[in-house]
């Protein structure tokens, strides 16, 4: 894989630091001289646009917003303005083309993916676009689209698909698994393009819906993204055998930082094509203390958001609350000379066991190790609201097919034996039968939240 802006291919990462820096100074004063909210931040902390010359001047200022931040923002324009775009909008209502939130699983939607005419039909598209030919799909060709549209921020990929000039099936995903696999059946796309928990769970519902494996319905490759599954190698390799088709996840949190993995039977993580995008693979912090974290090789941070080319709702230092690892080192498989970041987690997902922190997606990585013994779907039990949990941290975790429950004992053991090894935590694990936990049309949660 190469960068998606030709002219970075041949440049030193001195000299793509400089084109940051140029734009970034750009972004910052347009988003000080059309956005109170931004005007007023950047007053605060006494700076001025102008005054950031460099990369390392630009991480001394604050943490200029946070979700609740955002929340906040969109509650002052509709009562000053009557919208909801916040008033960190910096283009006019009329040059807006497409508005679309996070699925707000957690408190009110946030309009973070609001896009102006120029933007969508622009740098997004083309962004979008670099992404899925790159993931296997040839102009022509037919990506059958599931996630939840409309207002849901995943519609912003049609876009892409568009510019290419393929031609998205976009079922959405409240059609529900029966729906999507017929005209799965119906189209015959070249890509499934969907949650890596629905790809899993279209595996045992297509022979009952449509009397046929998944393998049989044609994918040269499964686009997935909004939860960690593809990272997990197991997972992977689980879904690869079963549709015979490559998979590739994908990001762009906030619509911003691109991310794709690249062909290949080993992960090596989401390859930031887009440096000149935003600063996010650039720009780190420690989840905890806030304190900035250098973005060098096997650095694991929240990731912090500084778009470079946005009109509509530009971001500048906004901390979203992914925690990644960061690869620097150019990747084994394709070469790319580019920043590489694994997904850790989220850090509102973050639990705090007798002092030691950790992430879900960690867990779950563990056990899914075990399959096919395990299914690799674990809900862990919270009694009081998070980080905090108290001893011992309650996993329930499905058995795999097949498995006899005289075997459960001994797993039960080598299980928890891993979790003290890699995480220094012991859990108390419960079984529970194979495919009791619902698989999610859309994201699909870890916790069982007892306490509620
Ligand atoms: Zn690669």
């Amino acid at each position: 894989m190469r960068y998606k802006n030709e002219i970075l291919n041949f440049m030193t990462s001195e000299e793509i630091k400089a084109l940051q820096e140029e734009k970034l100074l750009r972004q910052l004063t347009y988003c000080y001289n059309n956005s109170d909210y931004y005007r007023k931040r950047f007053n605060s902390c006494g700076a001025l646009p102008a005054d950031i010359k460099t990369l390392e001047d630009f991480r001394k200022l604050p943490i200029m917003m946070t979700k609740q931040d955002e929340r906040a923002s969109q509650t002052e324009s509709l009562e000053r303005y009557g919208h909801p775009f916040g008033m960190h909008l910096c283009a006019r209502l009329e040059e807006l083309e497409l508005t679309s939130t996070t699925s707000g699983t957690s408190g009110t939607p946030t309009f973070t993916y609001t896009f102006s005419r120029r933007e969508i039909n622009g740098p997004v598209a083309d962004l979008w676009a670099f992404l899925f030919r790159n993931s296997g799909i040839m102009p022509g060709d037919r990506v059958l689209f599931a996630y939840a549209l409309g207002i849901y921020a995943t519609s912003m990929l049609l876009w892409g698909i568009r510019r290419m000039g393929a031609l998205p099936i976009d079922v959405d995903v409240r059609a529900g698994a029966d729906s999507i696999l017929q005209y799965a059946q119906l189209t015959r796309p070249v890509t499934f393009a969907t949650t890596p928990s629905l790809a899993e769970h279209m595996i045992l519902r297509a022979p009952k819906s449509i009397g046929k494996e998944v393998g049989e319905l044609g994918f040269r490759s499964l686009l997935l993204c909004g939860e960690p599954g593809p990272g997990i190698p197991e997972v992977k390799q689980r879904l690869e055998k079963a549709y015979g088709a490559r998979v590739f996840d994908y990001w762009s949190p906030g619509g911003l930082v691109f991310g794709l993995a690249c062909d290949s039977d080993e992960y090596h993580g989401l390859h930031c094509f887009a440096p000149d995008y935003n600063l996010a693979q650039d720009d780190l912090i420690d989840p905890i203390s806030r304190e900035p974290i250098e973005s060098t090789h096997g650095a694991v941070g929240e990731l912090v958001h500084t778009s470079l080319d946005r009109d509509a709702c530009p971001v500048i230092r906004y901390a979203y609350g992914d925690i990644v690892e960061v690869l620097t080192e150019p990747c084994p498989n394709c070469g790319f000379t580019g920043k590489r970041l694994k997904i850790v987690g989220r850090s509102d997902d973050m639990l705090i066991v007798k002092g030691v922190n950790f992430y879900p997606a960690a867990m779950r990585e563990i056990i899914s190790e075990f399959a096919p013994l395990v299914t690799g779907s674990i809900k862990i039990i919270l009694e009081v609201p998070p980080p905090r949990i108290i001893p011992p941290l309650k996993i329930k975790v499905e058995y795999g097919e097949g498995v006899d429950s005289n075997q459960l004992p001994d797993l039960e053991k080598k299980i928890k034996e891993a979790c003290h090894r890699k995480l220094n935590i012991n859990p108390q694990i419960s079984w529970v039968p194979p495919y009791t936990f619902e698989r999610m049309l859309r994201k699909t949660s870890m916790f069982e939240k007892a306490y509620e």
